[in-house]
């Protein structure tokens, strides 16, 4: 048992101040997966500072017709919302897809966006890990890789990003609010995550001691029209082999607009900007929905163990695409 502090806030800058102010300090939502890791010996912070008490825990209508869901909103209430079901129906279901009801009814937005790659040698502290011990090595990299990378890994990680709400906020291009000692800054969602690179260390571009407060959604009249599709090893309780969050605006037969993320396939959310292009102004069929999924998926790189991801999600996509299009979709 490593001994620890506990804190809870009073309000954001003081919360902001106090973990900014000590390198050994983290904030604490749920708990969920930061006290696994501390029970794990992967994570050992001297001092908690837990935000659950902020009152950043509302999902609030924006004057531009988006919403904004405080990060304290618990992920059972976030899929709950009416709003979000109406509007965002990709959102509810991502959430829904993951973990578990009594986990969702602790588990925070923001610690949900935050949560760290399942990859199970990160997970063991017995097995050299850049992520976890820098310039250790990547135990994954001649193990098992079926739950690993086939797009942007790096010589120094192969893991993927877990949550699946991160992918629907992606596909939303939703902002994602930052408190940090000197003000406040948004981060798109698809940029708040980043590929390993020479770094596994770093899951994200956020610095120590920033807090985030709240996401914006933006408003999306065809987000109405979306979906989150995921492929997993057993019903629930189960993270993504592949996942897919797509929303369609298709007009006399053509595609005016589209979204697309993928999960499971990355070290973060998989914003599928190239499929997105191929598609926009085409023919809403399912050969330029295979196209595109081709298109997106061209420069994967597929380790010995999952080779079998880069047909999952070109049929998922094409699937979820086709079920948005009408299933009569030509
Ligand atoms: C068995 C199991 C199955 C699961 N299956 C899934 C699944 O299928 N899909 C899925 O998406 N997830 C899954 N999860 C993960 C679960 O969703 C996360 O554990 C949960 O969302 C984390 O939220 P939390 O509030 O408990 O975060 P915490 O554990 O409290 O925190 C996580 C991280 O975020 C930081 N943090 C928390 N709040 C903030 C904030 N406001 N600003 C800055 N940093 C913050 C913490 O310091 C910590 O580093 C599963 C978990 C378990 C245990
Ligand atoms: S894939 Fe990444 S998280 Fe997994 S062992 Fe390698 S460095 Fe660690």
């Amino acid at each position: 048992m490593i001994p620890f502090d506990y804190r809870r806030a009073d309000d954001v800058d003081s919360a902001v101040a106090t973990v900014t102010g000590n390198p050994r300090a983290a904030f604490l939502g749920g708990g969920t997966n930061l006290v696994d890791h501390m029970k794990l010996g992967i994570a050992e912070p001297e001092l908690l500072v837990d935000v659950t008490g902020l009152p950043l825990d509302r999902v609030e209508e924006l004057p531009d017709g988006g919403l904004r869901i405080g990060t304290n909103v618990r992920n059972s209430d976030l899929a709950a919302h009416p709003l979000v079901r109406e509007r965002y129906p990709v959102l509810a279901q991502a959430v829904l897809a993951g973990a578990s009801g009594q986990l969702r009814n602790l588990a925070t937005t923001g610690g949900n966006l935050l949560q760290r790659t399942r990859c199970v040698y990160f997970q063991d502290v017995t097995t050299p890990c850049n992520k976890r011990t820098p310039g250790e090595g990547c135990a994954a990299l001649h193990g098992y890789t079926r739950y690993h990378a086939v797009l942007g890994a790096s010589p120094h990680c192969v893991a993927v990003h877990p949550s699946d709400l991160a992918v629907a906020l992606t596909a939303l291009d939703a902002v994602v609010r930052v408190r940090r000692a000197d003000g406040e800054r948004t981060v798109r969602a698809s940029a708040l995550h980043r590929l390993p690179g020479a770094h596994a260390e770093r899951d994200t571009v956020l610095e120590h001691g920033e807090l985030i407060t709240a996401v914006d959604l933006p408003p999306l009249r065809f987000a109405a029209n979306s979906r989150y599709r995921k492929a997993r090893d057993r019903a629930s309780y189960a993270f993504a082999l592949v996942s897919v969050a797509a929303a369609l605006d298709v007009a006399d037969g053509r595609v005016r607009d589209v979204r697309l993320a993928l999960g499971g396939v990355a070290h973060k959310p998989w914003h599928a900007t190239l499929a997105e292009h191929a598609m926009r102004g085409g023919p809403a069929t399912v050969d330029a929905f295979q196209a595109a999924a081709d298109a997106e998926l061209a420069e994967a790189e597929p380790l010995p163990d999952n080779g079998f991801k880069l047909k999952l999600a070109r049929n998922m996509i094409v699937s979820a695409l086709r079920g948005l299009a009408g299933e009569d979709a030509p």
